[in-house]
């Protein structure tokens, strides 16, 4: 058996605003707020889907969409699906696997007194920046703040982004981090999270995978990837823009 586990967004779709203008065959693979199409696949994505679905390989979506982001996904999902970061195990039967869901329960307890004092450290500047700040929950409970800038102003998630790393600098904490993608800036456990979901699913229900493959585009995707056989990573991509902007160490 064969398995990919895949990020969504930015990497098996994206919105018409990362593609050319004139790109021609994109097929639709999410549905905005508003019901019309948003995200879109190009012909190469839609190739490798169809690709997967002829060889008979098992598709896991491993995704930052929460339930209901994860409904307005029309490609077709049928197996096992990631969702909240990796806070969230699905089934096949689209139950919430309550193992999994104990075992985040578990990790999350703890780390709320500092996800609470982070948000209450950035809220004053996030507004004054024009941020919107929102709370996330998984099984009901607090797990990510995100802030978000309504024209995705990069000064103004930059400075955002700085002072939340600051703070967790600051109070020493290392069990939260910061992510940013082009339009937010969030902070959340390092721990669980895809990582830990890839890492669950292959143990307790592809132990016999003989291959597994990792999708993603972004650097919050190298854990999960890191978890898997072989990685893949989309050009023009988070993870392949920072490995080309490295710079050899100095020796
Ligand atoms: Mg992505």
């Amino acid at each position: 058996m064969i398995v990919a586990f895949t990020d969504l967004d930015d990497t098996l779709f994206q919105t018409l605003r990362k593609l050319p203008p004139d790109m021609k065959g994109l097929t639709p693979a999410t549905l905005g707020r508003d019901g019309q199409p948003h995200s879109f696949c190009t012909p190469a994505q839609s190739a490798l889907l169809a690709h997967f679905a002829a060889s008979g390989i098992t598709v896991i979506p491993v995704t930052g969409r929460d339930p209901a982001a994860m409904a307005r996904v029309t490609l077709p999902f049928t197996s096992w699906r990631v969702l909240d970061h990796g806070l969230t195990v699905v089934r096949p039967d689209g139950q919430v696997d309550p193992e999994y869901r104990l075992q985040v329960l578990k990790q999350l307890g703890p780390l709320q007194d500092a996800l609470k004092d982070s948000t209450t450290a950035i809220a004053e500047l996030a507004q004054a920046l024009g941020c919107r700040l929102s709370r996330h929950t998984a099984h009901d409970t607090h797990f990510m703040t995100v802030l978000k800038h309504p024209d995705a102003n990069a000064a103004s998630l930059e400075r955002v982004q700085a002072a939340l790393e600051d703070h967790l600098t600051m109070r020493g904490d290392a069990d939260l981090h910061v992510i940013a993608n082009a339009n937010n800036v969030s902070v959340l456990p390092r721990a669980p999270g895809k990582a830990e979901a890839v890492r669950y699913l292959r143990e307790q229900h592809f132990s016999d995978a003989t291959l597994t493959l990792a999708l993603g585009d972004s650097l919050s995707d190298l854990a999960f990837m890191n978890a898997c056989d072989l990685a893949i990573t989309p050009p023009g991509g988070q993870v392949l823009r920072t490995v080309m902007a490295a710079k050899l160490p100095q020796r």
